[in-house]
């Protein structure tokens, strides 16, 4: 089955969508982003990912393009026309197309989007969490502004792949006091002796995860404590579990830190409850 693009109005076939060689998300990285989870072809938080859509547009200065309900709509769409049961759906903002220049081009420039969807592997991430991935850790060398999901990842995917090429399935950054802020591409928790739930504060250093929230709210409810503080790498390599979270990979034990392992070495019992619970918890929009 052929995919389909939505690109600036147009239902486009995937291999033949594309943006202009001047459009600011590619030539500065001036743009934001978001992915939703779409599981038994139910989009997951919508409401949520929206919310954080508008505010990393706002702190930008960039307009949100559609009227939010226009915008979901085409959102579905793009997930029916994808065929899409188990996968996810990918939002791009940008600044729109002007001739380079840092400056923000006239208001009378309007901001790209597009939205991509496809189904992906959910029997293989079980399998992967079943078995927990390791981490990696990398010196902290981003922006202070991650709370904005900008499409700027340069250190992201350098980190990733940096972890990769150590074997491992995720990077944390570190920052300069030796407290873990994030993975690149997920947020980071461990699971005290004492069987609390710690993960850094979203204030600063860190993107507010939407799957981090809803694991707070979810973890509170069945009478779990949750501690939001930074940890440090030690702690973590000492700890009675430890995970990942982001919409993606829902909850991913984390079995290995540098190579060091936590705890016995296997997926922890909280990590792995509340990845098997996540998906009843969620707030659901049929596709
Ligand atoms: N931190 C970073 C840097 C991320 O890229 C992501 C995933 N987009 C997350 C955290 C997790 O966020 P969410 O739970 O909303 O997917």
């Amino acid at each position: 089955m052929s995919r389909i693009a939505y690109v600036n109005g147009q239902y486009l076939p995937h291999n033949h969508a594309s943006v202009h060689i001047e459009d600011r998300g590619y030539q500065f990285a001036d743009g934001v982003y978001e992915v939703c989870e779409i599981r038994h072809r139910m989009l997951l938080d919508v409401p949520r990912h929206m919310d954080r859509l508008e505010r990393s547009l706002r702190e930008l200065q960039i307009a949100m393009p559609l009227d939010r309900r226009i915008f979901v709509s085409i959102l579905r769409e793009v997930c029916r026309r994808n065929r899409v049961t188990n996968g996810m759906v990918y939002i791009q903002v940008s600044r729109g197309v002007s001739p380079r220049n840092h400056l923000f081009p006239p208001a009378s420039v309007k901001p790209s989007m597009i939205i991509t969807a496809r189904n992906t592997n959910l029997e293989a991430a079980n399998k992967m969490a079943a078995a927990g991935i390791g981490v990696f850790t990398v010196p902290e060398n981003r922006w202070e502004r991650v709370d904005i999901k900008s499409v700027s990842l340069l250190p992201n995917i350098l980190a990733k792949q940096k972890a990769h090429d150590n074997g491992a399935g995720e990077a944390w950054f570190v920052d300069k006091n030796g407290y873990v802020t994030e993975g690149s591409s997920t947020n980071a928790w461990i699971v005290t002796a004492e069987g609390t739930l710690v993960t850094r504060p979203a204030e600063n250093g860190i993107l507010r995860g939407i799957t981090r929230t809803r694991i707070i709210d979810m973890a509170t409810e069945l009478g779990l404590e949750v501690e939001e503080r930074a940890f440090t790498v030690d702690e973590a390599k000492a700890a009675r579990e430890a995970f990942v979270t982001a919409a993606t990979s829902v909850v991913m034990p984390v079995t290995a830190i540098d190579n060091v392992v936590v705890a016995n070495g296997h997926p922890g019992e909280i990590a792995s409850c509340l990845r098997a619970l996540f998906f009843q918890s969620s707030e659901k929009l049929a596709c």
